[in-house]
């Protein structure tokens, strides 16, 4: 595919240049099942490489540490807007740089070192700011896991209020990295109020799906709501928080001053063209392609007998397990990335294997449908996936698959570019 190349870059530095061109090129040629990855359009990109960046605005709107930001107050203002009404929510934070930035904020908003903090393991699903031993969350918290029912792979709720009586959290956090299923925020709340928690909601992975009303909103249940806007929210890389409003003076001192300095003010418009974007009514039908494609791929595994974790999928995602053909994650992985197919290699709950090498990947279709893809396409990818994965080192099949692949590619370009 061809790619306009960004010529007074190339002038000035033709390595980078040479470097982000490929970038553009292996994107465009390949087809990007990776879940928690999409594709920006070029509303986004531009406010996203504005000048903006050049601007110092520690502090909020109306009341900052520098002077000249009456651009900067109102393109954050015009952010926290549109993401409450987005959401109908009290109380917004649109400068954490991740999402896992904001969950650090909430963290330190609500909690001392040393409390109890319950989420989901992240063996199970859950992300590494959920109480893992390696983050933060693990380290300066006592935390507990909770997981998936080893029958169905679902949550299981009754378990998970069990939990919480036997260790009093002082924080529950529902959301996850790779759960194929509806969440139930209500349930996580009534848990949450039963033994005196308060509830976390992490929606980074599901954030656009439920901004479409196509997954049921934690925002009557939280306290707090914590995302990034990189994933099904298609966005610049970034997260953003939510909270009622007695909780914002609380929410604000922890993302600034508690943990960062100035605000990402080029990203910070660029979160307030998605926000609108994910208004329209265009992006409501682009999420219910990204489910139905998700289901689509899910099935057709299922029909090549791979085995779906929890049995399906209701959201943009579908974690296989690839013990049916003796085949590891990473294995996975690499033959398809060779073939120009990224997924990501994934444990499974329960999963027998080592996390380097686990039983299964992760496959979702934020990224595809923003290309275009339909629901026949994705029965093509599925069984293409289902060939290399059947000849792994079979330099023919790979070839062929390849080509197939470049072909598929060629038809939907990424919206980022030309
Ligand atoms: C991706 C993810 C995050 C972290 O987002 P970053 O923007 O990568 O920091 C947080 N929570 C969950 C559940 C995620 O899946």
């Amino acid at each position: 595919m061809k790619i306009e190349a960004m010529s007074f870059l190339a002038q000035r530095d033709s390595e980078v240049a040479r470097i982000l061109h490929s970038e553009a090129e292996r994107q465009a040629n390949s087809i990007d099942l990776i879940a928690s990855e999409n594709h920006i359009g070029r509303a986004v990109l531009e406010a996203g490489a504005s000048l903006m960046t050049d601007k110092y605005a520690e502090g909020y709107p109306g009341r900052r540490y520098y002077s000249g930001c009456v651009n900067a107050d109102e393109i954050e203002s015009l952010a926290i807007d549109r993401i409450k009404r987005l959401f109908r929510a009290e109380h917004a934070n649109v400068q954490p740089h991740s999402g896992s930035q904001a969950n650090l904020a909430a963290y330190l908003a609500l909690l001392e070192h040393g409390d109890t903090v319950m989420g989901m393991s992240r063996s199970h699903g859950g992300h590494l700011t959920h109480g893992a031993e390696v983050n933060f969350s693990g380290k300066w918290y006592k935390a507990i896991g909770y997981g998936v029912d080893r029958e169905t792979e679902m949550l299981d709720y009754d378990d998970i209020e069990r939990l919480a009586a036997q260790h009093r959290p002082r924080l529950i956090i529902a959301g996850a990295s790779s759960y194929s299923r509806i969440i139930d925020f209500e349930r996580f709340g009534r848990i949450a109020d039963k033994v005196g928690a308060m509830l976390l909601v992490d929606t980074a992975h599901i954030a656009g799906i439920i901004a479409a009303g196509l997954h049921p909103s934690p925002v009557p249940y939280a306290q707090v709501v914590t995302s990034s806007t990189q994933k099904t929210l298609r966005g610049p890389r970034g997260g953003f928080i939510l909270c009622r409003e007695g909780l914002a003076p609380a929410i604000d001192a922890a993302v600034f001053p508690g943990m960062q300095g100035g605000p990402l003010m080029h990203a910070i418009a660029a979160k307030a063209v998605c926000f609108l974007e994910a208004m329209q009514p265009e992006f409501v039908e682009y999420q219910r392609a990204v489910l139905a494609n998700a289901r689509t791929l899910a099935s057709e595994f299922q029909g090549h007998g791979l085995r779906v974790i929890a049995g399906g999928t209701d959201n943009h995602l579908a974690l296989v397990d690839l013990s049916p053909i003796g085949l590891s994650g990473r294995d996975a992985e690499r033959a398809l990335e060779a073939v120009g197919i990224m997924v990501n290699r994934n444990s499974i709950p329960f999963d027998p294997r080592p996390a380097l090498t686990p039983s299964g990947i992760r496959v979702g279709t934020p990224a595809v449908t923003t290309r275009g893809f339909g629901t026949a396409e994705m029965k093509r990818v599925a069984s293409l996936i289902v060939k290399m994965l059947a000849h792994p080192g079979d330099l023919h099949v790979g070839r062929q698959v390849q080509m197939e692949v470049k072909e598929i590619c060629h038809r939907f370009p990424i919206p980022g570019l030309v």
